[in-house]
């Protein structure tokens, strides 16, 4: 049954972010990661490549992966479920042309970072994540590094967020078999949703649905994969699969 998703807390600004940046080898790590993962495969928007640099990843990691938080790979975080790759996030954070005014809601906070790489570029980011666990983590870890201008929902968000719409971007980061109707009525005319869409939840084409003076355009981005959107409008079933 769709229930309306609640605010789990709002961030409040503090300056611990400056302390997780400090050592060295991560600095480094993550200079590559900009270098040889993200310029290099197409990467060029530099207020992406800014906010890939300022965000801390290894904040947002389990203490055991923290060594891997700059390698070029999805990793575990609780619940079975996955922080994206860098790539990945940069990619659809790039795709969707985002210039610093606009409210963004995300559908899969799972870590919160790409929550975290989104408030940098956008006004206000709005994430929705089904899962109570990663929601209350993710949120503690946005609070903490101070990404105040992000605000964590939990609950179905196969739904959107229509307390809080409209939204000028729309981006998923679990998969659909179709794109959810929601999200056609929850956004702005002008503005953008990336999704990845798939017939199976092995094969996804990611997706740009672009709304202009009331008409669509659609864009296959190209191959990606992720987890499944669980729920209404999503996959139904095991939502650990
Ligand atoms: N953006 C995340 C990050 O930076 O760590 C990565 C998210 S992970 C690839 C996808 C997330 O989508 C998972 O945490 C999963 O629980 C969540 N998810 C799946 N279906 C959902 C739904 N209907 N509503 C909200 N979140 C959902």
């Amino acid at each position: 049954m769709w229930e309306a998703p609640y605010l789990v807390t709002y961030g409040v600004a503090t300056d611990k972010k400056a302390n997780a940046t400090m050592e060295r080898d991560i600095d480094e790590s993550r200079q590559r990661m900009i270098d040889q993962q993200l310029k290099l495969r197409g990467i060029t928007n530099y207020r992406v490549l800014d906010a890939m640099d300022r965000v801390p990843r290894e904040e947002f990691v389990p203490l055991e992966h923290r060594d891997k938080a700059y390698d070029d790979c999805a990793l575990p975080i609780a619940e079975r479920q996955t922080i994206s790759q860098p790539y990945t996030v940069a990619f659809m954070c790039q795709a969707l042309h985002l210039k610093g005014t606009e409210r963004v809601l995300e559908i899969g906070t799972g870590s919160g970072y790409g929550a975290a790489v989104l408030s940098l570029l956008a006004k206000d980011v709005y994430t929705i994540e089904r899962i109570a666990e990663l929601s209350t983590h993710a949120a503690e870890t946005l609070k903490r590094l101070g990404y105040d201008n992000v605000m964590c929902g939990l609950g179905d968000g196969s739904h959107g967020w229509p307390e809080q719409a409209p939204f000028d971007a729309i981006v998923a980061t679990a998969s659909s078999p179709v794109l959810p109707e929601p999200y056609k009525e929850q956004l702005t005319d002008g503005g953008r949703i990336v999704i990845p869409i798939g017939a199976t939840r092995e094969h996804q084409a990611m997706m740009r649905f672009t709304l202009h003076n009331g008409e669509w355009t659609i864009e296959d981005l190209g191959y990606f994969v992720f987890v499944p959107l669980i729920g209404s409008y999503g996959w139904s079933g095991d939502p650990h699969t």
